[in-house]
C-alpha cells in the first residue's frame, strides 16, 4: 500500500490539515493517510490541551473518509515525539507499504535539524506542500526548498516531491486565538471537532 503519514499537533486540526491530506492523496496516489497527532514535539512547547482530546478532534474529523485513519503511537509513546521512531514502528506494523511523509514547506524546511534526518529521507518519501499567494516571494521559497531538495538528495534521499497547494492562511495558533477573543471558527475546522471544543470549552471557548 502507499500510505501517506501526517503528523501534526493537530491543537485543533483544521480544514488546512484536511485538504492537504486530500491533495497528497490525489496527487501521489496514495491508498490511505494515517494522522499521527504528535506527543510532545521536539521543536515545539507541550500542548496544553490533553492529548486524548487531541486524539478525539482528529478521529472525529477524518471520520467521513474511508481512506483516512488516526493513529495513537505518539500519544503513547514518552519523551519526545521523534518521527525516526514512528518510522520503525510504521515498519514493523505495515511492513508491506511504502511510506510518504506529507509536510508542509515550512515543517519541512526544518527538516534538517530533525533526529537521523538522514535516515529518514533514505527511507520514506517527503512530499513538502508549498502554498504560492501573494504575500510571500514564491522565488525565494522555491530556491530555498530545491536547495534543500538537492542537498536531501546528495546524501541519498529517495524521493522528494514538492507539492503546490492552495494557500488557506490558517493555522491552529491563530484558531486558539480567534476562539479565546470568543471569535467564531466555523468552516474553519469541520463541525465535529468544533463541537468537542465547545462540549469541552477548549482554548477558552465561552458560550455564544
Ligand atoms: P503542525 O504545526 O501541527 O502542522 C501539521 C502539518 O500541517 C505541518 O506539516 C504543517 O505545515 C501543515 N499545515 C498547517 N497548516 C496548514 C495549512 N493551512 N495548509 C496546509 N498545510 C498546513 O506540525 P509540526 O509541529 O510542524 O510537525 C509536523 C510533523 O513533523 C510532525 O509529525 C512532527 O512530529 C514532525 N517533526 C519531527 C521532528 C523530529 O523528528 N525531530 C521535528 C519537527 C517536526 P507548515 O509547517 O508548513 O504549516
Amino acid at each position: 500500500m502507499r500510505t501517506g503519514i501526517m503528523g501534526g499537533t493537530f491543537d485543533p486540526i483544521h480544514i488546512g490539515h484536511l485538504y492537504l491530506a486530500h491533495e497528497a492523496k490525489e496527487v501521489l496516489g496514495l491508498d490511505r493517510i494515517i494522522f499521527i497527532p504528535s506527543g510532545v514535539g521536539p521543536h515545539k512547547a507541550a500542548s496544553e490541551t490533553p492529548k486524548q482530546l487531541r486524539l478525539e478532534m482528529v478521529t472525529r474529523a477524518i471520520q467521513d473518509f474511508s481512506y483516512f485513519e488516526v493513529s495513537n503511537m505518539e500519544l503513547n509513546r514518552s519523551g519526545y515525539s521523534y518521527t525516526i521512531d514512528t518510522l520503525k514502528t510504521l515498519k514493523k506494523q505495515y511492513p508491506k507499504d511504502t511510506f510518504f511523509f506529507i509536510t508542509g514547506a515550512d515543517a519541512f524546511l526544518t527538516i534538517e535539524s530533525w533526529k537521523q534526518f538522514d535516515v529518514l529521507v533514505k527511507e520514506m518519501h517527503f512530499v513538502a506542500a508549498y502554498r504560492p499567494n501573494e504575500d510571500m516571494d514564491h522565488d525565494a521559497t522555491m530556491e530555498t526548498l530545491q536547495a534543500l531538495i538537492s542537498r536531501l538528495e546528495n546524501i541519498g534521499a529517495k524521493a522528494i516531491s514538492a507539492l503546490p497547494i492552495l494557500g488557506l492562511d490558517i493555522s491552529s495558533s491563530d484558531l486558539r486565538k480567534r476562539i479565546s477573543a470568543g471569535r467564531h471558527i466555523n468552516c474553519l475546522v469541520s463541525p465535529s471537532t468544533l463541537a468537542l471544543i465547545e462540549e469541552h470549552k477548549l482554548y477558552g471557548w465561552k458560550q455564544r
